[in-house]
């Protein structure tokens, strides 16, 4: 991002620089940022916050009002998928008709079924390790029955 670099050479490590400022540094719209702030102010004020979108669902949610502002570059990903194929223990995908589909495997993210609206820290790599596993282990014992 060629931004971050010119914000970093002007404002120095710490990034302490006036929110209208940090929203040009950006290339952001000012006028329409500084109405989203005010909406959002208005919202927090009213005792509206966990109505915004998104909900600000602090205990105590607090106006956007007094710096210093830090300019942050950040970007959004995916820690985790919830869906996808059906797996049996074999890690064999499992068709409509809830029959293994002859060679086909899915574990890890490629895989659904494990977790429901969330995931308990850490189980997606356990997850990955063990159903990859096994379907290494079933696919190298099903080759090696076709070669027999
Ligand atoms: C930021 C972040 C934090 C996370 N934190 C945790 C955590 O604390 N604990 C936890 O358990 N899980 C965590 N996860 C989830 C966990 O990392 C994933 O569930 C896991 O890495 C999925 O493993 P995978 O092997 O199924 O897929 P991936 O790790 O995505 O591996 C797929 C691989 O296939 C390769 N590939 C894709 N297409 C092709 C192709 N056509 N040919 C050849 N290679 C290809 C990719 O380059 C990649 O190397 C986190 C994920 C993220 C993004």
């Amino acid at each position: 991002m060629q931004w971050k670099k010119g914000f970093r050479e002007r404002h120095g490590a710490t990034g302490k620089i006036a929110f209208e400022e940090a929203v040009k540094a950006a290339g952001l719209p000012l006028e329409a940022v500084m109405q989203t702030v005010k909406e959002f102010n208005e919202a927090v004020k009213a005792g509206k916050a966990a109505q915004l979108n998104p909900p600000y669902l602090f205990e105590h949610p607090h106006e956007l009002k007094k710096g210093p502002f830090y300019l942050i570059p950040a970007v959004g990903g995916i820690a985790n998928t919830f869906g996808g194929p059906k797996i049996d223990k074999y890690a064999r995908v499992i068709n409509t008709e809830d029959r293994p589909i002859p060679g086909l495997y899915a574990a890890g993210a490629a895989a659904g079924g494990i977790w429901y609206q969330a995931d308990i820290s850490g189980s997606q790599l356990g997850g990955c390790l063990v159903f990859g596993r096994l379907a290494a282990r079933h696919a190298a014992a099903r080759a090696k029955k076709a070669k027999a």
